[in-house]
């Protein structure tokens, strides 16, 4: 039994090795061993939260003491960018690989077709979702989309909103109301929500209903995810960009020059 339990994190919940990156505990999964992870939770009836963090997030979360309760309560965590991956390098052992949520929307929901789990869609603006559901249908045949709604609504909504979601009975949730309004609407809503899996996608439907591009592979793979977001929206990103950014390098790099240091004084130099 997993002595860090949480309603997000069912106490019989088995929890993977992780890596301390900072202040994020990430679990050394795969892509492939995330969605497998998920799908059997879902198949064996168990509840809990996945959090894709990347290095905006992250920060994110050292300035809001909410968002990194969530994060460190969800019973996955996974690192949804190159620099994170770079970065667990520092450490032993590493993560295998980058996770991002965008891609584990596909993978989850051609596991979903296949098995025969019903899904629910949360978030973006009404015609966005629509179009969303409409693509991922058309990847994933048979797709048992159990309901979508948009993430537009007031306080006062969002209990009926979360009840319609139990109601359909889905047991695989995908938030995506940007963060951290997303990670508070899944925390306060959680006993009504009844999905047995949630996963919280930011902006990922935008990306897949085709209402904004994502970066060429190339530009993932070298870590310029986040530039390339910068060139499509310069004005709105540029302040949140280059403090999360400089704040992680800098804090990085001064871990990086505390472990040197720290192993130089254990083993001395002869
Ligand atoms: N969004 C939403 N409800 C809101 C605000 C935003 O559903 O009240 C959606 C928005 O339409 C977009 C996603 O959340 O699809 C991400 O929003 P945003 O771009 O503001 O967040 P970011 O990805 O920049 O953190």
């Amino acid at each position: 039994m997993s002595s860090d339990a949480s309603p997000l994190r069912p106490p019989e919940a088995t929890r993977s090795s992780q890596v301390q990156i900072l202040n994020g505990r990430f679990d050394r999964l795969s892509a492939e061993e995330t969605v497998q992870e998920v799908i059997g939770a879902v198949q064996a009836g168990e509840r809990g939260v996945l959090s894709t963090v990347n290095v905006s997030i992250l920060m994110m979360m050292r300035q809001n003491p909410r968002l990194q309760r969530f994060i460190d309560a969800s019973r996955w965590t996974v690192a949804d960018g190159q620099p994170l991956v770079w970065a667990s390098h520092l450490r032993q052992p590493r993560l295998p690989e980058r996770v991002a949520g965008i891609d584990l929307i596909d993978q989850l929901c051609a596991r979903a077709a296949q098995d025969g789990i019903g899904v629910y869609f949360l978030g973006a603006e009404s015609g966005t979702v629509h179009a969303a559901v409409a693509v991922l249908r058309s990847r994933h045949r048979g797709l048992d989309v159990r309901g979508y709604a948009d993430g537009y609504f007031g306080p006062e909504q969002a209990e009926a909103r979360a009840r319609a979601v139990a109601d359909s009975g889905a047991g695989l949730l995908f938030v995506a109301m940007g963060v951290p309004r997303q990670e508070h609407f899944i925390e306060e809503q959680w006993e009504n929500l009844g999905a047995r899996v949630v996963i919280g996608v930011g902006g990922s439907f935008d990306v897949i209903a085709g209402r904004r591009k994502r970066a060429p592979v190339f530009v993932q793979r070298a870590g310029l995810e986040w530039a390339y977001r910068l060139a499509q929206e310069p004005r709105r990103l540029f302040r949140r960009y280059l403090v999360t950014n400089s704040q992680f390098l800098g804090l990085i790099s001064w871990s990086a020059i505390a472990q040197v240091a720290l192993v130089r004084r254990v083993i001395p130099r002869p």
